[in-house]
């Protein structure tokens, strides 16, 4: 399988998006109740503390580089990756490839009515898009018994190939790492906002300021109060991060 690039802590396949799809067909084929993470500073951040995440990044069958940072971060290691590759952009791609190969997909998460909207704009886009199923679970939800073997049955009779969670992180990459072997889903992808911007409830950073490594402004802009924590204060431990591997690199040479 490609190869990896080792940094803060984690491995990231040096992957671009049309090798992400075709290794994704071949989780589909071997049916191992995989799973598939895209790590952004964010994630880096809550990964030095957080154990369980750790464990659940370790295991992970691919681990795609979700943030333009981390693309920024490999190349001034001297281990350059190759694209970025990010759950928001694999999501509709993925799902035009599931569109054309007859693979289906059941989507889990966001605010209600959020999966199921994303759903029909997705079946329009690609009108062969088998969505066996979508469901917005409540909050909380994963604290309740009930919901839980709600969601569960609701997605074992719909055996999809491809299940898209959509949760916010740890707790969807939690969620995909607990119930995995219950759902018995070939490959479970952690997508974050992405229902939300298919759905149009919120919008995409332009390309351009994807490009210049902005979109978490652009996303901040969109919802100062949940995410002021997130970008100004949490976040902000990865210039330290980086300065740590930066003292690594240096003190090997
Ligand atoms: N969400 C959810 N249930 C929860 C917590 C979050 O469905 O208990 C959804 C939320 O509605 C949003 C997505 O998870 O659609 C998380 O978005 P976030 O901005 O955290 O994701 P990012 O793309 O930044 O990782």
């Amino acid at each position: 399988m490609y190869n990896k690039i080792s940094m803060f802590g984690i491995e990231i396949n040096n992957v671009s998006m049309k090798e992400s799809i075709c290794y994704i067909e071949q989780l589909i084929i071997e049916k191992n109740n995989s799973y598939i993470v895209t790590p952004n500073v964010d994630h880096i951040v809550k990964l030095q503390i957080d154990r369980l995440f750790k464990e659940i990044y370790d295991n992970a069958s691919l681990v795609l580089a979700d943030g333009v940072p981390l693309i920024w971060a490999s190349k001034l290691l001297g281990k350059p990756l190759k694209e970025r590759v990010s759950g928001a952009d694999l999501f509709p791609e993925l799902c035009e490839y599931a569109s054309k190969k007859g693979y289906s997909v059941f989507f889990l998460g966001a605010a209600e009515g959020v999966a199921y909207k994303a759903a029909q704009i997705l079946k329009n886009k690609f009108p062969g898009l088998k969505i066996v199923g979508t469901y917005s679970p409540p909050m909380g939800f994963e604290k309740n018994y009930e919901e839980n073997e709600k969601i569960l049955s609701m997605i074992r009779d719909s055996n999809p190939h491809i299940l898209f969670v959509a949760l916010g992180a740890p707790k969807q990459e939690i969620w995909m790492y607990h119930y995995r072997n219950l759902t018995k889903v070939p490959v479970s992808i952690g997508v974050g906002a992405s229902f939300d911007f298919v759905a149009g409830r919120i919008k995409r950073a332009p390309q351009f300021i994807q490009k210049i490594g902005l979109e978490w402004f652009w996303r901040f802009c969109q919802e100062p109060r949940r995410l002021f924590k997130r970008y100004f204060i949490d976040d902000m431990k990865f210039f330290f991060l980086l300065l740590c591997e930066l003292r690594k690199l240096n003190s090997k040479d």
